[in-house]
C-alpha cells in the first residue's frame, strides 16, 4: 500500500493522529562516515577520562538518526590499539543527539592513551589521549595549551591544526566555542541558518564547527578541559536575562537547549549532564604537586548588567554605582565559596584560575573620564576584589590566571588594589588571543596600554592561544600567532614569551 493512503485509510477507520508503526518511519541510515564530527576525551583525572564522539546520519544535513544505536569503544597503550586495557559498549540515544559520553576508569596515572569507537563495523580514527599524573606525585614540569573564541565564519582554524602538534598533556577552553550568531568583516565561510535559540539550531552549529578538519585534530591530540563563556548561548547574557530576548522565561528555554547541546558535544562525563537550563560546569583538576587549576563558570550565576537600563550597547559606561555594589556577584555564593575553599586547602606550587574574560581593571575612558565595560570583570569589581583576597589568603604562592573573550592577546599585573600605583601585584593574568574572532584594532590596544599600566603587554589584531609550561621554579607563557586566518592553512610563530618567576608574581618586561 502506498504510504499516503495508508495513513488516509487510519484516517478513514478512525485511527488518525496515532503514531504510525517504527518500521514505516523512514529513517536515515549512518552516514558513510559516522564519526565524521570527530572524536575526543576530556576531564583528565589521574586514573580517567572520558571519551566522546557523535554519530551522524546519512542524507542532508540535520537529518536525524531515530533510534538508539550500539557503540563499541575501546581504549589501549599504544597506537596500534594491540595493548587493549579497557572496552565496552555504550549507547547512542536520540534523547541526547547521539553523542556518546564514556567515563573511562581504572587507568594509571600520567600517561598517554589511545582509543577508537567502532559502530556496525565503521571504526573511528584512532586518537590520543593523556591521564593526570597522581596527586601526590612530584612533577618536574608540565605543558599545556589554552584557547577561546573560534567564529567559524571569520576565519580556518589553522591555530588548531598547529595546537595538535605541541607537545601539551592537555587543551584548556575557555569559551566561544561556537557562535550563536554570524557577525564580523571579511568572512571566509559561513554559518548555516541564523541566529541560534532551539535545540537543533544548537546541535547544527555545533557538528557545523566540529565538522572542521584542524578543530578535529586538536581534539584528537589530548585531552581538553572545558568551559565556556556567553555565545555558546547568546550574546553578553547574565544568569537569566538576555539582551536579545526579553522573555525571562523564553530565555531559560533557550538557555536550557544551548547547555544541552554543549553537553551534548564536549567531552564531559554523564554526571554533567543538564538538568533543564542548569548545568553545573565549575570543576577542578591537580597534576601533581606541580598545579591545581580552578575551572571557573561566570556566565551561569552573575548578577546582571549593573545600571543595565541606562547601558549602552558596547556595555561600557562612565559612571555607575551600582557597579559597586558589593552585592554583586560574577560566580554565584556558591562557586564563590566553593573557589575561597580550594584556593584556601591549595598545596601545589601553583594555582592556576581558568576562566571567561580578562581580569585586570582596564580603563576605557579619555581624559579625565574613566569608563568601564560592564559585561567584564570591571562590572562586578567587588567580587574580583574577593576572589583576589581568596589568591592572597591562599598558602600557595603563586597564582596564574589564564582569560579568553576579549579576542586580543594581554599580560597583567593582578593587584588586590588596581588603583595603588605601589600594591603588592597577587598574581599573573595571560590572554590567550582568540583562534579566529575579530577584537581590538592595534591602535585601540595601544591607547588602552598607554592609560592602564597594569596591562603590560597587548596585542590586537593577530589570531592563536597560548602555550604554558610549568616547573616548580618558573612558568613560561608564549603566545603562538597564525600569519593569516583568511586562508585555509597558514604557518604559526611564537610572537612573545613571558616568564614568571616562583615567589615573583606579575609580568617581567617583554
Ligand atoms: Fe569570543
Ligand atoms: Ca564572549
Amino acid at each position: 500500500m502506498h504510504r499516503r493512503s495508508f495513513v488516509a485509510g487510519l484516517g478513514a477507520t478512525g485511527l488518525g493522529g496515532l503514531w504510525l508503526p517504527v518500521a514505516s518511519r523512514a529513517e536515515p541510515p549512518l552516514a558513510a562516515d559516522p564519526f565524521a564530527l570527530g572524536v575526543a576525551s576530556g576531564r583528565p583525572m589521574p586514573d580517567s577520562i572520558v571519551l566522546w564522539t557523535r554519530l551522524i546520519a546519512a542524507g542532508e544535513p540535520g537529518e536525524r538518526l531515530g533510534t538508539s544505536i550500539p557503540v563499541d569503544w575501546a581504549i589501549a597503550e599504544d597506537e596500534a590499539m594491540r595493548r587493549v586495557v579497557g572496552h565496552g559498549q555504550a549507547t547512542a540515544e536520540a534523547r541526547w543527539a547521539h553523542s556518546v559520553h564514556v567515563e573511562v576508569g581504572g587507568l594509571r596515572p600520567n600517561r598517554p592513551y589511545w582509543y577508537r569507537f567502532t559502530v556496525r563495523g565503521k571504526a573511528s580514527p584512532v586518537a590520543r589521549t593523556r591521564t593526570a599524573p597522581d596527586a601526590s606525585e612530584r612533577l618536574s614540569a608540565l605543558r599545556f595549551v589554552f584557547a577561546s573564541c573560534q567564529q567559524y565564519e571569520q576565519g580556518y582554524y589553522s591555530a588548531f591544526r598547529h595546537m595538535a602538534a605541541e607537545d601539551a598533556a592537555f587543551a584548556l577552553h575557555l569559551g566561544d566555542y561556537i557562535y550563536e550568531k554570524s557577525w564580523g568583516r571579511d568572512l571566509v565561510r559561513r554559518h548555516e541558518g541564523g541566529r541560534t535559540t532551539t535545540l537543533d539550531e544548537y546541535r547544527d552549529r555545533y557538528a557545523l564547527y566540529k565538522s572542521d578538519r584542524d578543530l578535529q585534530a586538536a581534539h584528537a591530540a589530548f585531552p581538553w578541559i572545558v568551559t565556556w563563556d556567553d555565545h555558546e548561548v547568546d550574546d553578553d547574557y547574565t544568569d537569566d536575562v538576555s539582551p536579545q530576548e526579553p522573555d525571562r522565561a523564553r530565555f531559560l528555554a533557550q538557555r536550557a537547549a544551548a547547555y544541552q547541546a554543549f553537553w551534548e558535544h564536549m567531552p564531559l562525563p554523564l554526571s554533567f549532564r543538564p538538568q533543564g537550563p542548569s548545568l553545573r560546569l565549575y570543576d577542578r583538576y591537580r597534576f601533581g604537586d606541580l598545579a591545581a587549576f580552578q575551572v571557573l563558570d561566570g556566565r551561569q550565576y552573575r548578577s546582571h548588567h549593573a545600571c543595565r537600563a541606562a547601558l549602552p550597547r558596547n556595555k561600557v559606561m562612565r559612571a555607575c554605582d551600582e557597579r559597586l555594589d558589593p552585592a554583586r556577584t560574577m560566580l554565584g555564593a556558591a562557586q564563590e565559596a566553593w573557589l575561597a575553599d580550594g584556593l584556601a586547602r591549595g598545596s601545589t606550587n601553583w594555582n592556576v584560575i581558568a576562566q571567561q574574560t580578562l581580569m585586570a581593571q582596564v580603563d576605557r575612558g579619555d581624559g579625565e573620564h574613566r569608563a568601564f565595560w560592564h559585561d567584564g570583570w570591571d562590572g562586578y569589581a567587588p567580587a574580583r576584589q574577593r576572589l583576589l583576597d581568596a589568591v592572597a589568603a591562599s598558602p600557595v604562592r603563586d597564582t596564574l590566571v589564564m582569560s579568553g573573550d576579549v579576542h586580543s592577546f594581554w599580560a597583567a599585573d593582578l593587584k588586590r588594589d588596581f588603583d595603588a600605583a605601589n600594591a603588592p601585584i597577587v598574581a599573573t593574568e595571560f590572554v590567550g588571543g582568540s583562534i579566529t574572532s575579530q577584537g581590538a584594532a592595534p591602535a585601540r590596544v595601544k591607547a588602552l596600554l598607554a592609560r592602564n599600566p597594569d596591562l603590560r603587554y597587548g596585542l590586537g589584531g593577530r589570531h592563536g592561544y597560548a602555550q604554558v609550561a610549568l616547573t616548580p621554579k618558573a612558568a613560561t607563557v608564549s603566545f603562538r600567532v597564525v600569519d593569516t586566518v583568511k586562508e585555509p592553512t597558514s604557518g604559526i610563530a611564537t610572537i612573545q614569551r613571558f616568564t614568571v618567576e616562583a615567589g615573583r608574581p606579575g609580568v617581567s618586561a617583554p
